[in-house]
């Protein structure tokens, strides 16, 4: 069974981030990743918050870079799904399809995933007009119109860049007022081919093979829209599954952590937007990681688990 001080399960922002903090203070760290490096960056279209970047950074762009660093750090990269967290003495064992790893002391950074609207025939059009991913699906929508669903930071982003290749852009959000950062909502505002309803829900999804249409219902009223596309961008929930029976989660989910970012498992530490009460910015990301890997330095150092 191969050694290690760390492993870090997760290579999203916060993962990334404490991998090379720790391995740049002399910890032997494995990165487990299931998919590949950058997480819920991977397919952000452009970043326009993340400091140092004022003309903004494509997601794509971000996740290899930070990997860069991490292997420059000395830390392994390792493509694998963690099954199973097991405590023991002195440490823990991390078991996946690929085998089992001792370490010392473990960092869960497994992230979130986009949460589904709930709608009959959502699922079953998924990639048939139903989307969580305007990088990767816009292109296929040029000319056409499509719905965004959701509020928030990621629903006015991911319209914006939408916009640029849809023929029609119609966000609907609940609230009367959208959650999203206001920097965001003025860009939107400022778009000729973007709709925004407010106080509204999409009801239902219809469509043959693929979609063909949405029912905007709010306030009393209820609408079929012509669209091709509904992006689905209506919230996060924690990818917590693993941790259930290993550490205490609050009422979303979330794992709840100390100063020190360990959770009520000795030697399981947590970062990023998987922790109770973290702000999901990706600067916040990147600065959890760092600190929970010096937290994680310092503990070993002091020849704890
Ligand atoms: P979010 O901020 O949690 O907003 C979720 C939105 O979806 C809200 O408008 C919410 O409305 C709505 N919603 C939830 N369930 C719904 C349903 N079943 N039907 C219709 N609407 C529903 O989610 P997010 O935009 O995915 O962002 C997640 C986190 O990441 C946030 O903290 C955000 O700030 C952060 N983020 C930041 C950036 C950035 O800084 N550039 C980019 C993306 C994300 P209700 O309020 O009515 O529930």
């Amino acid at each position: 069974v191969r050694q290690v001080d760390l492993a870090v399960i997760g290579a999203g922002v916060a993962g990334l981030s404490a991998a090379a903090t720790a391995a740049a203070h002399g910890l032997d760290v494995v990165l487990i990743e299931r998919l590949a490096a950058g997480g819920q960056i991977a397919t952000v279209d452009r970043i326009r918050n993340y400091p140092g970047f004022p003309d903004g950074v494509g997601g794509y762009e971000l996740g290899p870079l930070l990997q860069q660093q991490v292997e420059e750090a000395g830390a392994s990269l390792l493509l694998d799904e963690v099954e199973r967290i097991v405590p023991g003495s002195g440490g823990f064992v991390v078991a996946g399809a690929a085998g089992e790893i001792a370490a010392k002391a473990v960092l869960f950074a497994a992230g979130s995933h986009r949460r589904p609207l709930g709608l009959p025939r959502e699922a079953e059009l998924e990639g048939r007009g139903v989307s969580h991913c305007a990088a990767c699906d816009g292109p296929f929508f040029r000319g056409q119109a499509v719905i965004v669903a959701g509020g928030g930071d990621s629903a006015f982003d991911e319209a914006l860049a939408l916009a640029e290749t849809c023929g029609s852009v119609t966000i609907v959000h609940r609230e009367t007022q959208p959650v999203a950062r206001a920097e965001a909502v003025r860009r939107v505002r400022a778009l000729a081919n973007v709709e925004i309803v407010p106080d509204a829900e999409i009801a239902a999804i219809d469509g043959g093979d693929n979609v063909e249409r949405a029912l905007i219902a709010g306030g009393g009223r209820q609408d079929w829209r012509d669209c091709t596309g509904i992006f689905v961008y209506v919230g996060l929930a924690p990818n917590t599954g693993l941790l259930e029976r290993l550490a205490e989660l609050d009422a979303t989910g979330r794992v709840v952590t100390d100063a020190a970012f360990e959770t009520s498992c000795p030697g399981l530490f947590a970062a990023g937007d998987i922790r109770s009460g973290a702000v999901a910015l990706l600067a916040s990301a990147a600065g959890d990681g760092a600190a929970a890997a010096m937290s994680i330095v310092a503990r070993l150092a002091e020849g704890g688990q």
